[in-house]
């Protein structure tokens, strides 16, 4: 079903490394820069027209005009009272393992005392309004409102607004199963928008949504060029589009687990990419016959096949564990497996990824719900420069800087020195007329 690569006789070197594995495993063929050309118009309507352009867009891209852009506070409430208990629960049980990874993650106010009197510190201080995002085109990822959330929370946002496309079967509000989840997490901004135009009300402010600093949350390839397109008036987290999944397996890999992990993440998406390293023909053979069965009984087998015979999906052949290190390095994948027989080794040597499953046991469908990681990941091979989505996103860092009058009098000759030196005398004098009055 996936077609096969065979990279067993590139010897690229280290510097050529990326340029060679990425053009012989290659991503969708539908980029972001093309999605540019169609959500800048959206963007700019909703910047000049505001709420109406959000709801028009609604309608054109969801097929339904929410009756308000806000959600009330009523259907929030009805939402939760309708969650199925056994969602409750897991949903319960998947914020506790966040939290308790994103507190431990909080970074400290840092001190340094450069000299005697003199000091710089490092203040962590939240975010002041944030919007998260949260798919709902082809499924109503309501574990995104848990990844988005939380981090949000626990960096002690206190702007939290939140958008999710209308849904045709619910009158135009979003999914009921991601209202409950907001209900919980008591996010009561919440907006039934989707795609560019709910990142461009973001971005731009529109109706009761006043504009925010910072967008945050994965989504289709509309929202990824989105983010691109609106980043030079708002933060973004990283672009987090269709989902990927590379797989280093070797021979002692349990082709069953193997087939299953890599359709489900084509499950998300028929751009999805699944990708399988590695150095057994055997291993590659069986987890092809397993994908044939598995897929036939699968629910959204259609999808998935889309997904796993498009050009971004293959199974990559290699010569050994260290060329397939060098390929998942290359490729940078969303999601990256290790299953082989020395898997915490392997791991070790793993640089370029948006986040890494270790071991059998330790499937990436855990990873979207309920492991205590962030399931919001950089795709697309942003992984080599960008990280998931963690509380240090929602935060910022200032550097707070006092300096006595002694101790700007020690160091006040550098300053007029470098001041000089960078013909900007009057940066000189700026300490010289404190210094000089003080001696
Ligand atoms: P979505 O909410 O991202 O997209 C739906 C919106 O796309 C619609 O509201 C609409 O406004 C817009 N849209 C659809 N067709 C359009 C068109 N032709 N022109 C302009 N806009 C259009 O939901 P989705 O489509 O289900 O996608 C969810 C995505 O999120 C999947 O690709 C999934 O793989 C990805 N995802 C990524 C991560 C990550 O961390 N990388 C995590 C979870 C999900």
């Amino acid at each position: 079903m996936m077609r096969r690569l065979d990279a067993r006789k590139l010897s690229p070197t280290p510097d050529e490394s990326q340029g060679v594995y990425r053009a012989a495993v290659p991503r969708a063929a539908l980029d972001v820069e093309q999605a540019l050309a169609t959500i800048r118009p959206i963007c700019d309507d909703v910047r000049d027209r505001g709420v109406e352009a959000v709801l028009d867009a609604g309608e054109k891209f969801d097929g339904v005009r929410p009756v308000d852009l806000r959600v009330s506070a009523a259907a929030l409430t009805d939402a939760l009272a309708g969650l199925d208990p056994d969602v409750r629960v897991a949903l319960e049980e998947s914020v506790r393992r966040l939290r308790q990874t994103c507190e431990a993650e909080l970074e400290q106010t840092i001190v340094s005392d450069v000299a005697p009197g003199a000091a710089v510190e490092r203040r962590i201080v939240p975010m002041q309004r944030v919007g998260l995002y949260v798919p709902g085109g082809l499924a109503p990822l309501v574990s995104t409102v848990v990844m988005n959330a939380v981090p949000a929370q626990v960096a002690g946002v206190p702007g939290i607004a939140l958008a999710s496309p209308p849904q045709k079967e619910f009158g135009g509000l979003p999914h009921p199963t991601i209202l409950a989840a907001c209900a919980l997490l008591g996010i009561d901004e919440v907006y039934a928008a989707g795609g560019a135009q709910a990142l461009a009300m973001f971005a731009y402010g529109a109706g009761e949504c006043r504009a925010v600093n910072l967008i945050t949350g994965p989504g289709n390839i509309y929202v990824a060029a989105a983010k691109r397109h609106l980043q030079s008036i708002v933060s973004i987290d990283a672009e987090a589009g269709p989902t990927e999944i590379a797989i280093i397996a070797d021979d002692t890999a349990d082709a069953a687990f193997v087939a299953a992990d890599l359709i489900s993440q084509a499950e998300h998406d028929p751009m999805a990419a699944s990708v399988l390293i590695t150095d057994s023909e055997a291993l590659a053979g069986q987890v092809e016959l397993e994908l044939e069965s598995q897929v036939a009984v699968a629910k959204h087998a259609e999808r998935i096949r889309t997904s796993l015979t498009g050009q971004q999906s293959a199974t990559v052949l290699v010569r050994d564990i260290d060329q397939a290190v060098d390929v998942a390095n290359a490729y940078a994948a969303e999601h990256l497996e290790i299953q082989t027989a020395d898997a915490d080794a392997v791991a070790e040597r793993i640089v370029n990824a948006g986040a890494i499953f270790v071991g059998s046991h330790t499937p990436v469908s855990l990873g979207d719900y309920a492991a205590g990681s962030n399931h919001v990941l950089p795709t697309a091979g942003c992984a080599c420069h960008s990280s998931g989505l963690s509380v240090r996103a929602f935060c910022r860092n200032m550097h707070v800087v006092t300096y006595s009058a002694d101790a700007l009098r020690e160091v006040g000759d550098h300053v007029v020195a470098l001041a000089e030196a960078e013909n900007l005398p009057s940066h000189g004098t700026a300490v010289s007329i404190r210094t000089s009055r003080d001696s």
